[in-house]
């Protein structure tokens, strides 16, 4: 058996940041992980945006937490040494219904402080991004939206975490939880934990987690995305440009991602049998409705598609047996305190991504106050990116030729915890070129080999 003060269960962006918060505090924890690396769910998979806020009701703790984590996300990203581009957005659209829209996002975004909205004309918005249809008809200009590599800052997140003292427990799943008489006891797969508070950060099973001890007020109903990416050297807007449709339902949204390459998505459908699995519904739909604002992008220039999972938050009526959402959808974030010490993120969609460090340092509050703990003097918000050069032999070996990444750069990535092709990919950007990982996978998978890890037999 092993103590803490707290367990965060789930090493996706949001467990990460809470753990990285709980240690502000002199409290003890650890981030359990069922898989063998953390960000590997949902992080690993989305749209990338920091958003500026105002999709958002206005006052709504989602508002808030949006514009603020907004705000700070330039510095965060400094401690964290992970790159980020405050690039802007463009929310165009195509006719009167969807022109009306924009104005209300615009009244919205004013009232909950978004900086520098702006609505502007089609040809305006055209000027700005020439690439853009010439049906465009108004568009809101929002200076502060930004983008990121989302897993890059689980990941840095969780290095800073195990920096100040949290321990990680990969490969751990948690299987019960029982109420103790100071807390509680959790059984897993690996050793038990027994500890006084417990974060619940299990992405797509939260609601699941929660149920092994108390009712959830909510049950999530999971969804499939798709997403395309473009070579580098695709045409590409400089802004993010999202799309108000005249029809029901969201357009495309275009992102120049930091790594340089245009990723299209999401778009939205049933999930299939194998959810990580794209769908060609959901290909087709983001190849017309890219072509219909973006006639200037090149579909030729995919080198890559992808799926997620939409963790979907309903309250649910019981029927012959069987939890049936009850048709209303939940616009807020779910968080959930079923009893003292124990608290959940149930169902946390969009915008959970930009509010990662707010709702991280929103549970890492909660328990400070509940243990009464005290500040930790020695916590240091800083954490060092990986190098990309050293005056060493290693650091001359290019391996992955599209990214320019060194065998030196590699063996840091595993030194760091990467245990698979994937892993290092998500440490050091290797393989998301434009051959994806055709070309190093295999000097990757020698390398992981020489240092004793045991890869997938795929590679
Ligand atoms: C299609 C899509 C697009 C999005 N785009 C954006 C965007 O552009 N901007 C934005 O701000 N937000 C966006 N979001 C939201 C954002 O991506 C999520 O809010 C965020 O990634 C959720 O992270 P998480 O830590 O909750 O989940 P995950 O990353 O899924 O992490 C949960 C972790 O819990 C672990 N776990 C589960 N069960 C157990 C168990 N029993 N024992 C141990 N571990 C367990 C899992 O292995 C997993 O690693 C998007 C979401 C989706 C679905």
């Amino acid at each position: 058996m092993r103590y803490f003060d707290t367990a965060v269960i789930g090493g996706g962006v949001l467990g990460c940041f809470a753990a990285r918060n709980l240690r502000r505090w002199n409290i003890s924890a650890v981030l359990i992980e069922g898989e063998s690396e953390v960000c590997t769910g949902i992080t690993r998979s989305n749209t990338a945006i920091v958003y500026p806020g105002y999709d958002n009701q206005p006052g709504s703790l989602k508002a808030r937490m949006t514009v603020r984590g907004n705000a700070n996300f330039g510095r965060l990203c400094k401690e964290l040494e992970v790159p980020f581009s405050r690039c802007g957005s463009l929310m165009v659209s195509c006719g009167p219904g969807a022109d009306g829209v924009l104005r209300k996002k615009l009244e919205n975004g004013i009232r909950s402080g978004v900086p520098g909205l702006e609505l502007i004309s089609g040809a305006q918005a055209r000027e700005m991004e020439p690439i853009l249809t010439p049906a465009v008809t108004s568009a809101l200009f929002a200076p502060s939206t930004g983008t990121v590599n989302p897993w890059q800052l689980g990941i840095a997140a969780f290095e800073n975490a195990v920096n100040n003292g949290c321990e990680p427990m990969l490969n751990t799943k948690v299987l019960a939880i029982h109420q103790s008489d100071d807390g509680y006891l959790i059984e897993t797969n690996g050793v038990p934990i027994a500890c006084k508070v417990i974060l619940n950060c299990a992405g797509l099973s939260a609601d699941k987690i929660q149920e092994l001890l108390f009712e959830p007020s909510v049950r999530i109903f999971p969804t499939g995305a798709d997403f395309l990416i473009l070579d580098q050297l695709a045409r590409k807007p400089s802004r993010i440009i999202f799309q108000e449709s005249e029809e029901k339902g969201k357009g495309v949204t275009a992102v120049p991602t930091v790594e340089g390459n245009l990723l299209l998505g999401p778009s939205r459908r049933p999930l299939y049998g194998r959810p990580w699995a794209t769908a060609l519904e959901g290909l087709d739909f983001l190849r017309e409705s890219t072509a219909r604002v973006l006639p200037g992008v090149d579909p030729n220039q995919v080198i890559r598609s992808f799926a997620s999972v939409r963790p979907n938050p309903h309250r649910v009526v019981l029927r012959d047996g069987e939890y049936i959402p009850d048709g209303r959808p939940i616009g807020s974030f779910v968080i959930e305190n079923p009893a003292p010490g124990f608290w959940s993120l149930i169902g946390i969609k969009t915008p959970g991504l930009t509010c990662a460090d707010e709702l991280g340092m929103y549970l890492a509050k909660q328990t400070a106050r509940y243990l009464d703990a005290a500040d930790n003097p020695a916590f240091d918000p800083h954490r060092k990116a990986i190098t990309p050069y050293r005056n060493h032999p290693d650091y001359h070996q290019i391996i992955c030729q599209c990214g320019r990444i060194t065998r030196g750069q590699i063996l840091e990535a595993i030194a760091r915890g990467a245990t698979t092709v994937d892993g290092v990919k998500r440490r050091v950007g290797s393989g998301m070129g434009r051959c994806q990982g055709s070309r190093c996978a295999w000097e990757i998978v020698k390398i992981l080999k020489e240092t004793g890890a045991n890869p997938d037999p795929m590679f």
